[in-house]
């Protein structure tokens, strides 16, 4: 068993990295990729403890892009370098990400403010390591009594349909897509379930982004039900696409029914076979 989809507390997780691979060795995974948004910190972080656990560990990163051009639907993308590393333009793109992050950040901070909400921007990113997400928001307004729990914090304040909601601009799926390609990276689609579509639609996004340098589909997630996961997996097959897997863990101070490697209830079971194919593909790039 291994899980391709996991996040430590440099993006949004509540473990580090070093906890994460201790876990991965509890749990008797074969293979770990860690995939936090819009950074390597935590991968790089862990690779030293992944070495000495002998913990076969897998570099990713999880990247937010836009279906359609007046960007309400999002696509998140994994871009997975199972051999390669990423290129410097690669690199210097996800800065710029990040820097983009943090005017979003002080935006929000404003709009929450002249929502009578007493926050500041440092008390926020004391939550946060390498960045500062819409979660950590969530974990003070709770802290200060202003939500009772982090979906409230969302449904009140952060979420798209609260007042106070600031938007972060991110490129079309196929860009992002093209540039993970560009960088050496291995795209695959997050999570299809959330991309609300109905099949006819996602299907035609799927094929759309193949052409855009696409290579896999994550077929296997906490939210995907078993019969959505036959779905994906036939789907899949027919598009081309490799199948990948993973729990989507965020730690159990964010999500407290997701498990490592089994998600929720049990319901992931990711094969070795998945990394292999991944490796394969990455040795003919
Ligand atoms: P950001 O990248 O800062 O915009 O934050 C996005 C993250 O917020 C996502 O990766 C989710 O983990 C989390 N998130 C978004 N919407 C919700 C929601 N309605 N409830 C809980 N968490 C959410
Ligand atoms: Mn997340
Ligand atoms: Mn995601
Ligand atoms: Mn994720």
């Amino acid at each position: 068993m291994i899980d391709l989809h996991s996040h430590t507390d440099e993006s949004d997780g509540s473990l580090k990295p070093r906890e994460l691979i201790d876990l991965a060795v509890r749990v008797g995974l074969e293979a770990l990729a860690i995939t936090d948004h819009d950074t390597f910190s935590g991968y790089q972080a862990a690779l030293p403890w992944a070495k000495a656990a002998g913990m076969d560990l897998v570099r990713g990163i999880e990247l937010n892009s836009r279906i359609d051009a007046n960007g309400t639907r999002s696509a998140h993308i994994l871009a997975y370098f199972p051999l390669q590393v990423p290129t410097q333009e690669f690199l210097a793109w996800l800065s710029e990400t990040r820097r983009e992050r943090n005017e979003r950040n002080q935006k929000l901070i404003a709009s929450l403010q002249a929502a009578g909400v007493d926050i500041t921007l440092a008390e926020v990113e004391a939550r946060g390591r390498s960045l500062t997400s819409r979660p950590h928001f969530a974990r003070v307004l709770v802290d200060k009594g202003y939500a009772k729990s982090l979906e409230d914090a969302f449904n009140r304040y952060l979420g798209e349909d609260a007042a106070s909601y600031v938007h972060r601009e991110s490129l079309p799926t196929q860009e992002t897509v093209a540039l993970v390609r560009a960088a050496g990276g291995i795209a695959v689609v997050a999570h299809p379930i959330r991309l609300g579509l109905d099949r006819t639609a996602e299907r035609r996004f799927l094929e759309d982004a193949k052409a855009a340098g696409l290579m896999g589909l994550e077929v296997y997630h906490s939210e995907h039900s078993p019969e959505l996961q036959q779905y994906y997996l036939q789907l899949a097959a027919e598009l081309g696409l490799l199948p990948t897997g993973g729990s989507d863990f965020h730690g159990p101070s964010v999500k407290p029914d997701i498990d490592l490697g089994t998600g929720r209830g049990g319901n992931v079971r990711v094969p070795l076979e998945f990394l292999v194919g991944l490796r394969e593909a990455a040795a003919r790039m």
